[in-house]
């Protein structure tokens, strides 16, 4: 089995479901006592937040590829960033290291393409519903069509996972929001929506919409988890 390298702490809350999945992943293939071999650098997330929010990412890419030096160090065989949006930075991270990085967002596209999905609608942080590391890497990468809330949507998608579920706080309220958005979003044409931010699982899940998800978190694993059993 290899060692899976967990770059976590963005939030703490999403990383602690990584680890909990894997170690139910590899238990669920091999049985008995048999766990994830795990190698984690979990970051503090505030002066990263606070980085991003401004704007550096130069800086956010070399705190970021540190700690994936030390993962590989810690004798890690490929990498996992534990966030969708620190994908944009996931180049630097990559040249730092000389183990594979499984991207979130091939994860995903990868599963949407094997259930001939064409189009999604996008939840995630705004960098990830705007930019081209995410949002442009699906259609670009994958052929994916790719809708995205409104600008006042995605106002408060960002808002709600920054201020309440960093924060490991989950409201009803922020659900009914955020089922309306993805509602919106199907009558528009997604086939199904991705929530493209690690902690969205939390507060929206397949048991609360007839709209199929795709949770970026539980994609993940499930792909870390075949990649370190493999050969
Ligand atoms: N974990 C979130 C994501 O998947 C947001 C926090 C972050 O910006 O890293 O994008």
């Amino acid at each position: 089995m290899k060692t899976i390298g967990l770059l976590g702490g963005m939030s703490w809350e999403s990383t602690a479901h990584y680890y909990r999945l894997l170690n139910q992943g590899v238990n669920e293939k091999l049985g008995g006592l048999h766990s994830a071999k795990i190698a984690m650098v979990s970051v503090d997330f505030q002066p990263l937040e606070r980085l991003m929010q401004q704007g550096e990412w130069v800086e956010c890419g070399e705190r970021l590829a540190d700690a994936a030096r030390k993962i590989e160090m810690a004798g890690a065989d490929f990498l996992l960033i534990c966030t969708n949006t620190m994908h944009k930075v996931a180049g630097v991270i990559t040249e730092a290291v000389n183990i594979p990085l499984l991207h979130i967002a091939d994860a995903t596209a990868e599963r949407i393409k094997a259930e001939n999905i064409q189009t999604v609608g996008l939840l995630g942080t705004r960098f990830t519903m705007e930019e081209e590391f995410y949002c442009g890497r699906l259609s670009r990468k994958h052929g994916l069509t790719v809708i995205i809330p409104s600008q006042e949507d995605r106002k408060i998608v960002h808002d709600v996972i920054f201020e309440e579920l960093c924060l490991g706080k989950v409201r009803t309220e922020s659900r009914k929001t955020y089922l309306n958005i993805i509602e919106t979003m199907h009558r528009q044409g997604a086939e199904a929506v991705i929530e493209g931010c690690t902690e969205i699982g939390m507060l929206v899940n397949q048991d609360h919409t007839k709209v199929t998800l795709f949770d970026t978190t539980a994609l993940h694993v499930e792909h870390a988890v075949l990649f370190a059993l493999a050969g």
